[in-house]
């Protein structure tokens, strides 16, 4: 089984020293989407997916407040599907994706694989088609989603996994394993993905946190991160206690690689294994 990391989207909002504690005053940000391509024994997988076509070629445009807040690049060579085909593959063979939640920058390619099976967290689903707050209705674009995906809901069963409830999306064979492993706040249901790999396992926490420097042994996030964070959560208490629980497991667990998905100096490190 092989494992690609691909950066499936680059946003560069201003900030880039408050947000991430680097460059000067007047620097930007670099924020990128880590995604995970799987070459698995039944097609491709894919672990979130950017941004695809339709919103890099502005045939469907993000809102304008997004385009000022986020300052996404919008390079359609970025895409999953772009870079899927360069490695010699087609749209066809993404057989599964699986989210860790339905915002703009993570769901934002359903619509170039519209044969996929799209697993997720059944409560992030609901709060996706069923909003229930503003945030809820201005975070999540419905046009996303209007091809109707198949979606597959996963529920999570009480299964313990290194600590945290997780529920198996796919495999369960030895060498090829899935799991959604809900850690909510950022989102209603949002949740991180667990890929199991030859020597442990691959944590992608979504947004459950922002940059390196809140996993490190002594965790620290800049401040402009910090409020960003706070502004966005769906249940500030909640993100915050999962960041924690994430912590412990990356420093208690030694076969846990554990990234999140707009770091680059995480992306960086993997691209360069
Ligand atoms: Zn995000």
């Amino acid at each position: 089984m092989k494992i690609h990391h691909l950066n499936c989207a680059s946003m560069c909002p201003h900030g880039g020293r408050w947000l991430q504690g680097e460059g000067g005053l007047f620097s930007r940000a670099t924020i990128v989407c880590h995604c995970l391509l799987i070459e698995g024994r039944d097609g491709l997988i894919l672990v979130d997916t950017g941004l695809g076509m339709p919103l890099t070629s502005r045939d469907l445009p993000l809102p304008k407040a997004l385009m000022l807040t986020m300052q996404p690049v919008l390079d359609p060579q970025e895409t999953a599907l772009a870079q899927i085909q360069k490695l010699g593959f087609k749209a066809g063979d993404v057989r599964h994706i699986v989210l860790t939640h339905l915002d703009f920058d993570h769901a934002g390619a359903l619509m170039d694989f519209p044969q996929a099976q799209v697993h997720v967290y059944d409560v992030e689903l609901d709060a996706a088609l069923a909003p229930r707050t503003i945030s809820e209705r201005q975070r999540y674009l419905k046009r996303l989603w209007k091809h109707r995906p198949l979606w597959q809901r996963h529920r999570t069963t009480g299964e313990l996994w290194r600590g945290f409830e997780a529920v198996q999306a796919l495999g369960g064979q030895d060498d090829e394993e899935v799991l959604i492993v809900p850690v909510v706040g950022h989102s209603r249901g949002h949740a991180a993905v667990a890929v199991k790999t030859g020597d442990g396992w691959l944590l992608h926490c979504g947004d459950a946190y922002f940059f390196h420097t809140e996993m490190a042994a002594q965790p620290h996030c800049p401040p402009g991160l910090s409020f960003f964070q706070t502004a966005l959560a769906h249940d500030n208490s909640a993100r915050r206690a999962n960041q924690k629980r994430l912590h412990q497991a990356k420093h208690a667990h030694s076969d846990l690689t554990v990234f999140c998905a707009h770091c680059p100096h995480e992306l960086r490190a993997h691209q360069v294994h």
